[in-house]
């Protein structure tokens, strides 16, 4: 027997190609979007709009696939994380994060990471595979569905999860267009934030797409050999060259670029990396977000104490760089910041 296609690896405009193949009305296309993304449908008898004969034709070619949630960790300052199991038995986890203002996601794109940054969990086990954009969007109707239990609904995506977006460009990309999409999810570009270790070639694609997406990039160090020590990706795309390159994005965009720097103790929050960010920041509309080290058994780092880190922070305020302080959440289930990995 035929394996059933992923009905959700499809943007609107190849599902209307396949409608069109079967001389059907292109406007179920949208009926079927609206069941998926809008109404929570899990299966396509749900669809009580379409005939039942062409929901028999779309059966035999397509699924809609759940996730198998093998493990649901609510903390106590509410962050949810999931353990999902796919279907070829890989396991990804997901966070859910509400606050008082909004609820946000933030997603997996690979199945364990290549990439191998020394402070993060979720490069320890290596890189099993990427996820297709169906598993990338699956995650989303699940938190989806978990967010009608807290105030706000899912309202913001962060690809800040396990892997390297820019890694598994294609179906990340796929999927932002399906979220995007008014017949799709319709989050609005701004409210999706994509984070990168800093691959260059896909900074300077990721610009030409023509979206209002966020970039982040993950930098966590604050020169050559910092960075060298700290993420090895590094080694292949240098600290000058990924400045460089964020530069060109701006001035290509006219957008904002955040940078994810780790407060490690002594390491990364010292006068001299203050100064140095400073130089390399020259020319660069952008912010930072300061993130306190999550612990991780297998390194042998530290947070800095309370008064260290808002010292950090008035000191690159007071050198003319802008610097949110976010404080971690869900540290008490491993699912803060760098903490995400399947055990
Ligand atoms: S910080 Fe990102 S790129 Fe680095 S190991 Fe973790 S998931 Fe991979």
């Amino acid at each position: 027997m035929n394996k059933k296609e992923n009905i959700l690896n499809l943007l609107y405009s190849e599902l209307v190609d396949y409608l069109q193949g079967l001389r059907e009305k292109t406007y179920r296309a949208t009926q079927i979007f609206e069941w998926i993304y809008q109404k929570g449908a899990w299966t396509f008898d749900e669809m009580k709009n379409l005939p039942n004969e062409f929901r028999d034709k779309l059966k035999q070619k397509y699924q809609i696939k759940p996730f198998q949630i093998i493990k649901k960790q609510i903390s106590q300052d509410g962050t949810t994380k999931f353990l999902f199991q796919l279907e070829d038995g890989e396991k990804i986890e997901t966070v859910l994060i509400p606050s008082s203002k909004r609820t946000t996601i933030c997603l997996s794109t690979q199945a364990g990471c290549k990439f191998g940054c020394n402070f993060c969990a979720s490069g320890i086990g290596g890189w099993q595979r990427d996820l297709s954009t169906a598993e990338i969007l699956m995650q989303v109707l699940h938190a989806k569905e978990e967010a009608k239990n807290h105030k706000n609904p899912l309202s913001h995506l962060v690809y800040m999860g396990v892997g390297e977006p820019f890694d598994n460009f294609k179906n990340m990309m796929k999927s932002i267009r399906i979220i995007n999409d008014k017949k799709g999810l319709n989050v609005g570009a701004r409210r999706i934030t994509v984070s990168t270790c800093g691959i260059i070639p896909k900074i300077k694609e990721f610009a030409k797409e023509g979206l209002q997406v966020e970039l982040s990039i993950s930098l966590h160090g604050y020169d050559n050999e910092s960075r060298n020590i700290l993420m090895p990706v590094n080694r292949k795309y240098p600290f000058h060259e990924l400045m460089e390159a964020c530069r060109e994005y701006v001035k290509e965009t006219n957008r904002q670029i955040t940078f994810e720097y780790i407060l490690i103790k002594d390491v990364t929050c010292t006068e001299r990396a203050a100064q140095a960010l400073k130089r390399a920041f020259k020319g660069i509309i952008c912010k930072m977000n300061l993130i306190p080290y999550n612990s991780v058994s297998e390194f042998d780092y530290f947070a800095p104490s309370r008064q260290e880190i808002y010292n950090f922070q008035n000191r690159l305020e007071a050198i003319g760089i802008h610097a949110t302080l976010r404080m971690p959440r869900g540290q008490d289930v491993l699912a803060a910041c760098g903490q995400l990995r399947y055990k």
